[in-house]
């Protein structure tokens, strides 16, 4: 977005205070972030009463007529038409807001079938990168199932992918300032695999074969996978991460329930013994690797021995950190209306009982490590470093940001590990 209006003119203002223009790039996984998407809009009219507000993202493809309502948005542009957005502002500055207008009135809108879209959008490298030291690289947008409690298929369309050879010079571009490379995507295992996609070398594309291609044409030093959903943590996926020192070793697999029947419910295109394999394998093959997973807590119809049977399964897996998650009810998801709502209060303890498993089973990972050597990239600021299995380390002395180092470590900090202080272990 900020590439195609600096293509039209525009310069990038030092902060929204500063800005004529804002645009709020928003999220809609859940209501906690709807809710974050009114604080901000509230907090930045305060702020810059001045500025044109433009609010798009899956919010504003969601329900844009919402958002157009409230006081002070002037634009809303679903994602449908989000690479409109600078020909969008050039046309209707004017008209918008007309000079001496409050900003009591209903902004025009901007929004349209996202089912609709099959090109891959992304922005170019450079502006993807900004100044953080693991960029992440999106290699795939969209998803095609049809998980019952989830809003993204309908403001994010269908799956589709970057051509091979527009990530591999991305990757290449990166790896010039950057030694770690995060790949992302809404349902990044699915990468390559609409219809009418083109292989390289002819092929069935899969993600595995990317990564290959990615590790052998490019010098990036670490690439990270970001989720994928666990039925696509393939063989030939995992063994290679196995094998391959330059890709991080760490598997983040979405479990959402570890109960058949909520899974059943969820319509999620696995059962809890599918799930321990693809799990299993991943620590037969990598002991020390980060192994972590999205549960949900409180799905509609959750009975307490349903949740018993999912913390039972959690508590047998492999994991080294859970992201736990309250189901919260998204407008337009069949589980939205689905009976048997668990009650806001149950579903917070069922969170907390959930964060106090993974809150253990990450002490007793980290504890292994304790005088060993980790695999490190330096983050901004040099203090600390995140080793390929996850780890935040905390670093006995400030080395260059963006570096990849091996550090001893010499013991826990209250969330993640601290490098050994070779001055506080010599004999006196
Ligand atoms: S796979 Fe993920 S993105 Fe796709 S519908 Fe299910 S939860 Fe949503």
């Amino acid at each position: 977005m900020e590439a195609a209006l600096a293509g039209q003119g525009h310069t990038p203002a030092g902060s929204a205070r500063a800005a004529e223009l804002v645009i709020l790039n928003t999220c809609t996984v859940t209501s906690a972030a709807d809710g974050d998407v009114h604080q901000a809009i509230r907090r930045l009219r305060r702020e810059n009463p001045a500025a044109r507000v433009m609010v798009t993202g899956c919010y504003a493809q969601r329900s844009p007529e919402e958002l157009a309502a409230l006081p002070g948005v002037d634009w809303v542009v679903g994602n449908s038409h989000k690479t409109e957005i600078a020909e969008i502002v050039a046309r209707e500055w004017d008209t918008v807001r007309p000079s001496g207008a409050g900003i009591d009135f209903h902004g025009l809108v901007h929004a349209g079938d996202i089912g609709a879209q099959t090109a891959f959008l992304s922005a170019p490298v450079q502006d993807a990168a900004g100044d953080r030291t693991r960029p992440n690289l999106k290699i795939q947008d969209g998803c095609n199932n049809l998980c019952t409690f989830c809003i993204i298929p309908s403001v994010r369309g269908h799956s589709r992918s970057a051509a091979a050879e527009d990530a591999a010079g991305q990757v290449r571009a990166l790896a010039t300032h950057y030694r770690e490379v995060v790949l992302s995507g809404i349902n990044l295992g699915r990468w390559g695999r609409e219809r009418g996609f083109a292989a390289p070398g002819g092929g069935p594309a899969r993600l595995a074969g990317l990564v290959r291609r990615l590790l052998d044409e490019t010098p990036i030093e670490r690439l990270r996978l970001s989720s994928i959903e666990p039925m696509d943590f393939s063989d030939d996926l995992l063994r290679m991460m196995a094998a391959e020192p330059r890709l991080a070793a760490h598997v983040h697999a979405p479990l959402q329930s570890g109960c058949d029947a909520t899974l059943k419910r969820m319509k999620r295109r696995y059962r809890a013994r599918h799930y321990a394999t693809r799990v299993e394998t991943a620590r037969a093959w990598m002991p020390d690797a980060a192994i972590g997973a999205d549960v949900m807590a409180g799905f509609p119809g959750e009975t307490d021995a349903e949740f018993e049977e999912s913390r039972r399964f959690i508590e047998a897996m492999p994991f080294t950190y859970l992201h736990v998650f309250t189901y919260s009810e998204r407008p337009g998801t069949p589980a939205g209306t689905y009976p048997g709502a668990v009650p806001v209060r149950v579903r917070k303890e069922r969170n907390a009982v959930l964060r106090e498993l993974a809150a253990a089973k990450n002490v007793a990972f980290r504890q292994r490590f304790v005088g060993r050597k980790v695999s490190a990239v330096t983050l901004e600021g040099g203090l600390s470093a995140l080793s390929t299995n996850y780890l935040k380390v905390e670093l006995a002395r400030p080395r260059p940001a963006n570096h990849l180092v091996s550090v001893r470590i010499g013991g826990l900090t209250a969330a993640g590990l601290r490098e050994e202080n070779p001055l506080a272990v010599l004999p006196s």
